[in-house]
């Protein structure tokens, strides 16, 4: 049986006079929380929640001192629970990490053995974090397109926030389903970035935050929004007759200044998708789906590792949409 370490290195979130700080600690064994699983994380990941969260911008941590990073990829070190043993390769995404469970940003964690998925065999530790929370989303609208009955054949599907996290990911798993797709983005700079993932085109996300009416001409059989707003609105407005909108992201605002007009007259459909507390089985499609469905050699362009002492300033970088693809953090360098 391997040593379980006395000590260990983490992230901590703690509100101080109202202001909330975030350092890397070092904390004994004792502190982690009495969960029945206990796992050596390897990597987590950087999403936009995270940058929130350390941010301080909105109230993501419930409860102080809080472990930050809302995912994680590791090693079954010790457990409580028959469904896993030591050496069991493990990965959690939300669940409330980093909100009211400790999170991802630390060497050490034991978490709930309700949260924890085994990693598919597809996958290496540090792949399951390119993937990360971001990307299992990305999954989830794909597959929320799948189920509402867009298919390649109907037409282009229309993906916003196209460089970030999820939106690269929904790039690169639509391309290789067949599916035509054009990539909104503020950085048209990184347009072969998005014809190397599978994008057909790219447009400004200008002329989406910038269009006007309630029906607008039909374009998108299918959308995966992570923007919000405006953008969201406008591109509901272009959806055509029976397509669907998938959103999870609200990276421009959470509002959604649209009218009835294109479900009552298009029949679109808009579907909301939560990884947050996603129920296991729809968790354990995705990864599946992932597992058939990214091309891992697309997962490795979109992916950079970075050690956790940077987590600070990558935060600050994603809430400011300075970060491209996915960012994996490896706790342990
Ligand atoms: P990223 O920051 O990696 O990507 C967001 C992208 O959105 C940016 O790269 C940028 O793309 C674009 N963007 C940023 N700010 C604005 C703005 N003001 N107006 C228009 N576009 C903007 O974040 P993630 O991909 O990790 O997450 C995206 C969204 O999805 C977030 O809101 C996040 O909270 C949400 N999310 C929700 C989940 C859920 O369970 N519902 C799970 C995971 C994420 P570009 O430069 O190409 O324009």
């Amino acid at each position: 049986m391997q040593d379980i370490p006395q000590e260990f290195k983490a992230l901590v979130v703690d509100k101080v006079d109202g202001q909330v700080t975030s350092e890397i600690k070092t904390l004994s064994t004792d502190q982690l929380p009495d969960e029945d699983v206990l796992i050596e994380v390897a990597y987590s990941s950087l999403n936009y929640k995270d940058g929130l969260a350390l941010g301080g911008k909105r109230p993501i941590c419930r409860t102080f001192p809080m472990v930050a990073g809302i995912d994680l990829a590791g090693t079954v070190l010790e457990s409580r629970s028959p469904n896993f043993k030591a050496g069991d390769q493990v990965l959690v995404n939300g669940y409330g990490l980093a909100e009211t469970f400790w999170g991802g940003y630390s060497q050490l964690q034991r978490v709930k053995s309700e949260f924890i998925q085994k990693v598919p065999a597809a996958f290496t530790l540090q792949q399951t974090m390119a993937i990360g929370t971001a990307g299992y989303t990305a999954m989830l609208c794909v597959l929320a397109l799948e189920d509402a009955g867009v298919t390649p054949a109907q037409g282009e599907i229309l993906v916003t926030g196209a460089g970030g996290g999820v939106g690269s990911v929904a790039i690169a798993l639509l391309a290789k389903l067949g599916y035509r797709v054009v990539a909104s983005t503020g950085r048209p700079s990184l347009e072969g970035f998005f014809k190397d993932l599978g994008a057909e085109s790219i447009i400004d996300r200008k002329e989406l935050e910038s269009a006007e009416g309630p029906m607008q001409r039909e374009r998108w059989a299918g959308v995966v929004d992570v923007v919000g707003s405006t953008t969201l609105a406008n591109a509901i407005a272009q959806t055509k007759y029976l397509g669907a909108v998938a959103i999870c992201g609200l990276a421009a605002g959470i509002d959604l200044p649209a009218t009835v007009m294109p479900f009552i007259l298009r029949s679109v459909k808009l579907i909301g998708c939560d990884s947050v507390q996603a129920p296991m089985p729809i968790r354990e499609r995705a990864w599946q789906r992932l597992a058939q469905d990214l091309n891992t050699d697309m997962l490795a362009k979109v992916t950079q590792v970075e050690p956790m002492s940077n987590v600070k300033q990558l935060a600050s970088d994603i809430l400011a949409g300075k970060t491209q693809g996915r960012v994996v953090i490896d706790v342990n360098a």
